[in-house]
């Protein structure tokens, strides 16, 4: 279909298109019209990475609005979003606006009411529906990216919920779900009552295969000498063989150490054959690198990029992983090691992925554990730059004949999964459900279960008893710490709830906040409080390595009285996670305390993006501590702000008055990956208010840690 025949949508759309480079409408994006999507029927877009699919969501939301209407895009990560805004934004020029939610209610809140086009991260979109934006009844079209992440454990179930509740607050809503290739799309469309457009088109021919000894064998059956000399690595040999051919090569790894020594590595087989040109470019990136952030991850990122490679993980500031992925678009980056966290999402085609670790540490099992084919797949999908490149090629690497045929059956031959909803985990429905009550979608137990009835999971089960056996605990859960009052059927939140629906926070990291600060006689310390917001579920602890568990340990004795609420004895179960809080606790010490930040990054192991994510969740928590020693009538309100306002900027106690001043001495670094969000998550310390653990976990539900 020719652009120029598009109907329904604003009359620039199609010169604008045609001056992008778009002309024709892609298949997919072809059928998705002829289904309807410019006239406001809900799609179901199945369709592999990189062929097209914003643009479905952009006709979409376009025409929506050319019909007065209001549209929301929601993404997976708050690193995405403003790649969007940044898309979206050629729309200003037509008189659209264009707006990013970035949570901060009280001076958004106006300013978004008058936008066309918001884009949120799901969270962002919970929280607002919460807080009550006037704005969100009068979305007309709702665009959800990424969508098979529904399948994800800890954020599936928060956009699963929240566009259930944006269907029933406008029940004509368009939505738009666009989804990788996955094995049971129409699911989703039934859950979602949409049409489905289901395809394997691709703009670029995609050939896959395996490499093993001295060849790579390809679906197609044929294979290709590839030779590995000496004692050279597979990885090194295939990004030599693509820069023969004037091509670069994407390299998908497990783990951010193995991103970064991966990166190292290449970095020097690329360099021989950098021209003067791309030489001084990278010299130039090296230092602008060098200068997001004083630590270690940066220098080496800047070292590996002046010889033209880089590693992207999401250890890495915001603006570290722009800078990495412009200039891999630009070609003067020739190789990018990459972790799938973050890569699967960005944008970066390259001529050749190398999936170089096909299995990864999972935490639930214990071990290592194979990638899904969906993933392995989106990571494949990456491969081929349209109008670059003859076709992308992606390649598995084996180290025995077993590992090539085990490879082409696992990934190669094999359809990719079908996604599962992840809701009736007992973390997420904890916090969703008191959401759904405090925030009027629910006022009784019934219409609560009503309510979840339109859910994916409820359209996926057929044993109805589990939703509503598990809605009874945590209904249970959430009277017991005074967040809902029940009488009969009806269901009330108190005062206390709708404080903590609005926070965002989960009930479990409340009840651990507010019961700390309950048994505080004397004032806290900033030490004590990091400690209290650090061993809630909503904080990411930082991992206790070997042999430090002697070290913290002293550290707990050392400074015991400042502790809110009971200190676990080192015999039982808990004392572990309550130490991981006492090392998180630290890092935020370190950091208000103005410790140089690559002395931070060697003490915890961590890198410069994960400073920032630990300090804005704390920032976060603390904030909600003080509006909940409000809320309860305890006097603690000045002492946690005082806190709080020590790890913003990294200031000493004796500086506080002086700073007036934001970030004083330290670089300030992007946004990060870690958003602070109430995800699904293991109840990790016990707590007398609430049910023993045990009975919080549900099985095989995965730990955050
Ligand atoms: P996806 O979201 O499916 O991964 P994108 O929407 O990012 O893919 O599209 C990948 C690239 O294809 C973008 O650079 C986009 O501009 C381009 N593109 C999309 N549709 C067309 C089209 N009909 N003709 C030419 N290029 C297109």
């Amino acid at each position: 279909m020719d652009v120029s025949e598009l109907s329904s949508v604003p009359e620039w759309l199609p010169a604008d298109l045609e001056d992008d480079g778009v002309t024709e409408l892609y298949p997919p994006q072809a059928e998705a019209v002829e289904r309807g999507v410019t006239g406001g029927t809900s799609v179901v877009a199945s369709v592999p990475t990189a062929s097209g699919k914003t643009l479905v969501a952009e006709l979409a939301m376009l025409s929506s609005v050319a019909r007065g209407g209001k549209a929301l895009y929601i993404v997976p990560l708050r690193a995405l979003a403003s790649e969007k805004q940044r898309e979206f934004e050629r729309f200003e020029d037509h008189g659209l606006s264009v707006g990013v939610s970035t949570g901060n209610y009280e001076s958004e809140e106006r300013w978004l009411a008058t936008c066309d086009v918001i884009v949120a991260t799901s969270e962002k979109v919970d929280s607002l529906v919460r807080n009550g934006a006037p704005w969100i009844g009068e979305l007309s079209c709702v665009v959800a990216d990424e969508v098979h992440l529904v399948d994800d454990p800890s954020r599936g179930p928060t956009l699963e919920v929240t566009l259930a509740k944006l269907r029933r607050k406008n029940p004509d809503i368009q939505v738009v779900a666009l989804s990788a290739t996955i094995g049971n799309p129409e699911v989703l469309a039934e859950w979602l009552d949409a049409e489905l457009v289901d395809s394997d088109w691709r703009p670029i021919d995609l050939r896959r295969g395996v490499h093993y000894g001295q060849a790579v064998h390809l679906e197609d059956g044929s294979q290709r000498e590839l030779s590995v000399r000496g004692n050279q690595r597979q990885t090194a040999a295939i990004v030599s063989d693509t820069l023969a051919e004037g091509g670069s090569t994407l390299v998908f790894v497990n783990s951010r150490r193995n991103a970064e020594a991966a990166a190292r590595r290449l970095a020097d087989v690329v360099s021989e054959d950098l021209e003067d040109g791309e030489r001084a470019r990278l010299d130039d990136l090296a230092e602008e690198i060098r200068d997001v952030s004083d630590t270690e991850t940066s220098d080496d990122l800047a070292d590996a990029v002046r010889k033209g490679g880089a590693f992207h993980h999401a250890g890495l500031t915001g603006t570290h992983r722009s800078l990495v992925e412009d200039a891999f678009r630009d070609r003067d980056l020739k190789v990018i090691c990459a972790t799938p966290t973050l890569a699967a999402g960005v944008n970066t085609p390259s001529r050749r992925v190398v999936v170089r670790d096909w299995r990864r540490y999972d935490g639930s099992v214990g071990g290592m554990a194979p990638l899904s084919t969906l993933e392995v797949h989106q990571m494949c999908g990456r491969a081929g730059r349209p109008g670059l490149d003859p076709y992308g090629e992606a390649l598995l690497l084996a180290k025995s004949h077993e590992e090539l045929e085990e490879l082409f059956d696992r990934y190669i031959w094999t359809e990719p999964e079908g996604v599962q909803s992840k809701l009736a985990a007992e973390p997420a429905l904890r916090t969703h459900v008191l959401a759904t009550v405090a925030s009027g979608f629910a006022d009784s137990r019934s219409g609560l279960l009503a309510f979840l009835e339109r859910t994916l999971y409820s359209t996926q089960t057929a044993e109805s008893g589990r939703l509503s056996r598990v809605a009874d605990t945590v209904l249970e859960y959430l009277e017991a710490n005074d967040f809902l009052t029940r009488d009969g059927d009806a269901i009330d939140a108190t005062d206390l709830g709708h404080t903590v629906s609005r926070l965002y926070l989960d009930p479990m990291s409340a009840a651990e906040i507010v019961d700390g600060l309950e048994r505080c006689e004397n004032r806290p310390t900033a030490f004590g409080l990091y400690q209290l917001v650090c061993r809630t579920p909503d904080m990411y602890q930082l991992y206790l390595r070997s042999g430090e568990d002697e070290t913290f340990t002293e550290l707990a004795y050392e400074r015991e009285t400042e502790f809110l609420g009971r200190m676990p004895s080192e015999f039982e179960q808990e004392f572990e996670d309550w130490l991981s809080a006492l090392k998180t606790a630290k890092l935020l010490e370190d950091w208000a305390n103005e410790l140089e930040e690559d002395r931070i990054t060697d003490r915890y192991g961590i890198g410069p993006g994960d400073i920032r994510g630990k300090v804005d969740t704390a920032q976060w928590l603390l904030g909600a501590a003080e509006r909940l020693a409000s809320e309860v009538g305890l006097e603690w309100a000045p002492a946690i702000r005082e806190s709080r306002r020590r790890v913003e900027d990294g200031v000493r106690e004796e500086l506080i008055d002086l700073t007036g001043v934001r970030g004083v001495g330290r670089k300030r670094a992007g946004p990060t990956s870690e958003t602070p969000t109430n995800q699904s998550c293991s109840a990790r310390s016990a707590d007398a208010r609430r049910p023993p653990r045990t009975s919080w976990r549900t099985p095989g539900e995965p730990t955050r840690r």
